[in-house]
């Protein structure tokens, strides 16, 4: 199973790549996670990595598909993944499609989940995540029992730098002008899955496992 998953911030993609790991144990290669991690680490990708995501712009193709080309390289990937923020312009598309061609190892689906945009700027501005394991929250939607701790391990929540209003809205332009055209891309090869991301998250899990024919 190897599926990429399309949406706007905030659409609900790492969460439900979560879910898709737990259920079946493949892995989530989220650009945006491993950008996150060289940041924190301060490694030279990093420091270059975070003026563009301070500023809610696209990190260069260049980078992001070199992470990748490392990163499929890995034997976790054999039995599949889910590709979360990646691709996330046609060129970064054309050249995932050119390397999966070579490895004779092509996409199954692209999956799209679509939410409408008055809703996403709430699930950002409230998204928190646990420092130690990842789990997510909004302190809209839903909060942690305690507030700024993880219910699951006890870490402390913290909001992403990059989900501050100003940058969300730059990062909302950038998604429409050069990531939703993906999904007319993937429509054309007759990839595309489409569901609404609204509603509860395991209503929409269901949805997402319909999609894609997994049980
Ligand atoms: P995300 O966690 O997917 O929302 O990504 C956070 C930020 O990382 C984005 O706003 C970009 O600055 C950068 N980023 C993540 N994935 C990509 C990608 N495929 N291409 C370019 N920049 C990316």
């Amino acid at each position: 199973m190897r599926i990429v998953l399309l949406g706007a911030p905030g659409a609900g993609k790492g969460t439900q790549a979560k879910k898709l790991i737990d259920k079946f144990a493949i892995p989530q290669i989220s650009t945006g996670d491993i950008l996150r991690k060289a940041v924190a680490d301060g490694t030279s990708l990093g420091k270059e990595a975070k003026s563009y995501m301070d500023k809610g712009e696209l990190v260069p193709d260049k980078v992001v598909i070199g992470l990748i080309q490392e990163r499929l390289k890995q034997d976790d990937t054999k039995k599949g993944y889910i590709l979360d923020g990646f691709p996330r312009n046609t060129a970064q598309a054309e050249t995932l499609d050119k390397m999966l061609n070579d490895l004779v190892m092509p996409l199954d689906s692209a999956l799209s989940i679509d939410v409408p945009k008055d809703d996403l700027m709430k699930r950002l501005t409230g998204r928190r995540t646990c420092k130690k394991c990842q789990q997510m929250y909004n302190v809209y939607f839903s909060p942690s029992k305690k507030d700024g701790v993880c219910d699951k391990c006890g870490g402390e929540l913290f909001q992403r730098d990059d989900d501050k209003e100003e940058t969300i809205k730059k990062r909302l332009d950038v998604y429409e002008a050069q990531t939703a055209p993906l999904i007319d891309y993937y429509k054309k090869k007759g990839m595309l899955k489409s569901i609404s991301g609204t509603g509860s998250i395991d209503d929409i899990f269901r949805k997402v496992c319909a999609a894609l024919g997994l049980k």
